[in-house]
Parts: structure tokens; sequence; C-alpha cells
């Protein structure tokens, strides 16, 4: 978040360099039920994102000492694969991913039914295979849809999106290149049936009336987001549904 280049990022006509307008998501895949080994599991490409959430639990909370008698904790490991950006990445965890597994967790905390699994731990690991900006959002979308594939009792399912200004334009769903050298990025997560907004953070700086407006447009996009959210758990339910006729 650099808010200077030489590029343009926006046109004279209002394209953006991938070709969007202003209010225009990336085109967002979603699948649910991906991996055989986990209790829960999606995948989600947002733009050039990759990636790939499992779920694990309610199982026993290991270290004991963070079990809790009156509710089930959420543990979340958001990992950047080495390979997942063009610049060198050392692989492993750091402050920013250590910053973004918290803020996650405490995101889905929000919506998990916690107080039905005293003591236990329900893991959430999210891999971001390829990088375009946005990917902590990209990850809790993908972590919703996982826990959801597990059957983990949820008051609803999370999405989240980035919105945020470049070249002095309010935008949805910053790319790599908006996101480096724009003037804000404000990724949000919302539960969309009461419209409460679950994580929001702010790099860079905008005025009053271009944050009021990039948290509509941001929310507006998050329905957008639930319902291909939704519409990938009714594809992983209805395919089970014809597996389990076919095998009786
Ligand atoms: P988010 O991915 O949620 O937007 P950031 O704003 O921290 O999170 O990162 C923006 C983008 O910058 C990432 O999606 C990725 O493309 C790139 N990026 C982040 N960390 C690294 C890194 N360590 N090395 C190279 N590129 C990175």
């Amino acid at each position: 978040m650099s808010g200077q280049s030489d590029l343009e990022l926006v046109n004279k006509k209002g394209i953006r360099l991938d070709g969007r307008k202003a209010g225009e998501l990336r085109n967002i895949k979603i699948e649910a039920g991906v991996l055989e080994n986990a209790d829960g599991s999606a995948y989600v490409e947002i733009g050039k994102n990759k990636v790939r959430a499992a779920v694990y639990g309610p199982r026993e909370c290991h270290p004991r000492h963070l079990q809790d008698p009156t509710k089930a904790i959420i543990q979340c490991k958001y990992n950047m694969m080495a390979f997942s950006v063009s610049d060198r990445k050392r692989p492993g965890p750091d402050r920013r991913s250590v910053e973004i597994s918290k803020i996650i967790a405490e995101a889905l905390e929000a919506v998990v039914l916690t107080e039905l699994y005293p003591r236990a731990s329900i893991d959430v690991y999210i891999e971001i295979l390829q990088a375009n900006a946005g990917t902590r959002c990209a990850g809790l979308t993908a972590a919703s849809v996982a826990l959801a594939d597990a059957g983990i009792p949820m008051k609803d399912i999370i999405p989240a999106v980035a919105v945020g200004k470049a070249d002095g334009k309010v935008l949805l769903d910053l790319n790599k290149e908006e996101d480096n050298f724009g003037q804000a990025d404000v990724p949000l997560a919302l539960i969309p049936k009461t419209n409460e907004i679950v994580l929001l953070q702010m790099d860079g700086n905008m005025t009053r009336d271009e944050f009021d407006k990039a948290i509509e447009m941001g929310v507006a996009a998050c329905h957008e987001i639930y319902e291909l959210q939704k519409d990938a758990l009714r594809r992983r339910y209805s395919a089970a549904l014809k597996d389990g006729d076919s095998n009786e």
C-alpha cells in the first residue's frame, strides 16, 4: 500500500487493469468437500487467488491447557505456500500469518456454536496456493464453507471481501497492483443474516464518505459471495445424495 505508482490503475473510462469496473468482483469459484481425509473442506478461487481450507473436529483440545470448560476453541492456521507469490517467500509462519490466523479465528467464533462442544477444539487450516491480494478474505470465505461441510453448527456462513481505494477511486475486491500501489485496503467480513461485520481492518487512508461508500460496496458484494457459498454446499450435498442413492 504505497499510494504511489506510475501505473494507471483505473483508466479514464473507469476501467481497471484487469478489465473490471469499480464495483465488480473478480471471477469466483467455490467448491465444498474437496478433501477426503478432512472432516470438512473447501476450495476457493477469487481471481488469481487459489485457497484450500480444511476443518478437523470438534475433537479433544490439545494442548490441554488451552481447553475451555464452557466452549470449544477455534484454532486457525493460515499459511501462504512458498510458491504462492512471485517474490521469494520463506516457508512457515511469520508475523503476518499469525495475525491473519487470529483475525480469521475471531470472525469464525462469531458464528460457530462453540458452547455446544466444551473442552473441544475445532481446527481450521487455510493454505494459500496462489496469492494475488485479498487472501485473508478468500481464506475466511473458504474456511466458513469448510466448517459447514464438516457439519459444525453455525449461525450463518461468513463471506469476506476487500474494498479500498486506488487512483483516487473507491474499488471493490482489490487485485495485487491495486493493493500494492493504491491508497487504501479494507478487508471486511459479514454475517449476512444480520449484516453484522465480524472482520474489519484498514491499511491506508480514505475520507469518511469514501469509507462509507466502500463499506456499502463490500457489504453488497459479501451477499453475492454468500449465494456462491450456499450454492457450493448445495452442489456438494446433492452430489452426496445421488452417490448414496446409487450405493443402495
Ligand atoms: P491479503 O492477501 O489478505 O490482501 P496483504 O494485504 O498482507 O494480505 O497482502 C497482499 C498481497 O501481497 C498478498 O495477497 C500477496 O499477493 C502479496 N504478499 C503478501 N505477503 C507476501 C510475501 N511475504 N511475499 C510476497 N508477496 C506477498
